[in-house]
């Protein structure tokens, strides 16, 4: 059975810079260039999750130009990726649009920053092979990252990227599509 796998970009819960917890705004760059890698690696849908209604209403609209106004008419890939975005409010209404009437989404998170138990990509790859049913839903950050409870409840948090040097400040788009094709790409491309 093919693995069924949800993107998500978490505006709220998130760090700031001091640590504590904030709402970041949605930036148009994160909301074409992830839902290109999703569609790339078969995900169903990519949430964009805040819970300000506002910047739902600014998703909506870019994909209401990309998927049915000229932008479709003139880039119809770029509709066909971006058609996948879904703008929600919470990372629990994620959790349960995921599950839909079947089973618990295994929840999988992303972090730079180290201080958590991690799962190494190879353990990963055999956790959500081994429990093909459910859907994964995987939670990338922005502003300073996800805030530490999304991480404390995933059942896998991903070990970080590293690159080989001290440097480790990846563009949530880059960190999206390393770890989309580290958990995703096909068997023989590994
Ligand atoms: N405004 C920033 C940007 O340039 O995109 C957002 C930074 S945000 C903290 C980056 C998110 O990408 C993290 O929450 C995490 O989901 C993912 N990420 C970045 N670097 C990573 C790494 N080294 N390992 C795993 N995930 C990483």
């Amino acid at each position: 059975m093919a693995r069924r796998f949800y993107v998500a970009l978490v505006h709220h819960p998130v760090r700031g810079r001091d640590g504590g917890i904030i709402t970041t705004s949605v930036t148009n760059l994160d909301v074409h260039d992830i839902a290109r890698a999703a569609r790339t690696y078969g995900a169903e849908h990519y949430f964009v999750i805040t819970p300000i209604e506002a910047q739902r209403a600014l998703v909506e609209h870019i994909l209401g130009y990309w998927c049915e106004g000229d932008g479709a008419r003139r880039v119809p890939e770029r509709s066909e990726a971006l058609s996948r975005v879904v703008p929600i409010e919470s990372v629990e209404a994620a959790i349960a649009a995921a599950r839909g009437e079947g089973p618990e989404p295994i929840v999988v998170t992303t972090a730079a920053r180290s201080g958590f138990p991690v799962t190494g990509y190879a353990e990963a790859r055999a956790r959500l092979a081994a429990e093909p049913e459910r859907p994964a839903l995987l939670l990338f950050g922005t502003g300073y990252g996800l805030a530490d409870e999304l991480i404390a409840r995933a059942e896998i948090h991903l070990a970080p990227i590293r690159g080989g040097g001290d440097y480790n400040h990846l563009a949530v788009r880059s960190a999206v599509a390393i770890i989309l094709d580290r958990l995703f790409a096909l068997e023989g491309d590994r």
